[in-house]
């Protein structure tokens, strides 16, 4: 059994209950996985499956106001069953959300109330500080605050100067060099999770900050969980329950609570959201053929088979590769994928860093031409 700051509570959440609410039977819960709309809640009285109350849903407007991974909820208990109702989720914090389609397009919670999030890189050929860059502005658009974690240092002979070059790319982000297998950086993520103040002046608990992680597949970010779970491995398993139905549900372990305080978020969504490192290396195509697009016959030229396109007579002249209007076309894919899959926030960031890509290629047309 935790205690609530032990959990993550704090003066943003606590604030929001009235004193009608706090001196009635609902007991302030943290949602630590879902599935089907059942939730694993963890609170000061111990862990409890719950559901949403009646209510709840009829009033809900949205998907997005059901609660999500890392959520604050308040609950009515009963304790003899270890059964919850969800009557409130707590306004969030911060929140990663991704759209998903159906018959109208809606947002659903990927993770809330997280803290800190660690951009994961490795320092091998995978280091990019562009990549870098869009984590940690992913991070700054989800509310929470962005660190970076260079792993794998066991394997580079000049971490130092990798570092020096993601602290110039990334002002005033701290930069951790790690490694999950020699141990390295550990101490450090975990101290950050525990939050400013172990001891506070007042004698009040410090509050968990709840952590997720970032980064490209293979990079190490499980080896890092594990690692700062010590011996409590990540629990991958996923834990039985019947409902009062009689039915088997499972819900996972998504968020955990590190021995060493703070928590940690590791949900398949937030995994996901790592779908546009697809686009790595594919802004440079742009910069060529938008100038080449100037000059199309078509305003709405999609350079495929149209007449008078620019781009495929610079093709067809060998003056552009054909691998780069490929690439191009896989990006307008792309866009069009993440317009449908992801939350406006998160798109906010991506065109913001695409502006960014967008301006440095257009800075390197114009020095080549002078
Ligand atoms: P994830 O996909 O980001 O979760 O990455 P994993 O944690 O599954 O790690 C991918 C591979 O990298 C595994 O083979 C790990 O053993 C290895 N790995 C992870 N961290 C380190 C590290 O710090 N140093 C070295 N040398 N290998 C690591
Ligand atoms: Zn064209």
């Amino acid at each position: 059994m935790y205690s609530l700051e032990r959990l993550g509570w704090s003066e943003f959440f606590s604030s929001q209950c009235k004193q009608t609410e706090t001196n009635s039977e609902l007991v302030a819960a943290r949602v630590a996985g879902e599935n089907r709309e059942m939730y694993r809640l963890l609170s000061a009285n111990g862990e409890f499956m719950a559901e949403v109350s009646g209510k709840f849903r009829h009033e809900i407007q949205s998907r997005a106001d059901f609660p999500g991974v890392g959520d604050w909820v308040l609950a009515s208990m009963r304790s003899t069953e270890g059964r919850a109702t969800v009557h409130r989720v707590l306004a969030r914090k911060s929140k990663f959300s991704r759209k998903i389609a159906g018959k109208k397009t809606e947002e659903q919670i990927v993770a809330a109330n997280v803290d800190l999030v660690f951009a994961v890189s490795s320092l091998n050929s995978e280091f990019n500080l562009r990549r870098l860059e869009r984590y940690v502005s992913l991070a700054w658009e989800s509310g929470a605050t962005p660190a970076i974690v260079l792993n794998k240092c066991d394997l580079c002979e000049s971490a130092e100067e990798f570092r020096a070059e993601a602290e110039s790319a990334a002002m005033g982000v701290r930069v951790i060099l790690a490694s999950a297998v020699r141990g390295d950086g550990i101490a450090e993520i975990s101290e950050m999770m525990c939050g400013q103040s172990k001891t506070t002046a007042s004698g009040a608990p410090p509050t968990a900050l709840t952590a997720a992680l970032l980064g490209s597949s293979g990079v190490g970010k499980s080896s890092l969980i594990n690692s700062v779970l010590g011996k409590e491995l990540l629990d991958t398993g996923s834990v039985r329950d019947c409902d009062d139905k009689g039915r088997h549900t499972t819900t996972t372990r998504q968020l955990i609570v590190a021995p060493g305080g703070g928590l940690l978020i590791d949900t398949p969504g937030m995994r996901e959201l790592q779908l546009w490192d697809a686009r790595e290396g594919i802004a440079q195509a742009f910069g060529e053929i938008e100038r080449l697009a100037a000059m199309c016959k078509f305003r709405d030229c999609k350079h495929e088979n149209e007449p008078g396109c620019a781009v495929q007579a610079a093709v067809e002249a060998r003056t552009l590769d054909v691998e780069r209007l490929e690439s191009f076309h896989k990006l307008a894919r792309e866009e069009k994928f993440l317009a449908a899959k992801q939350d406006s926030a998160v798109r906010a960031a991506q065109t913001k860093s695409l502006k960014t890509m967008m301006k440095q290629v257009n800075r390197f047309y114009r020095d080549r031409g002078r």
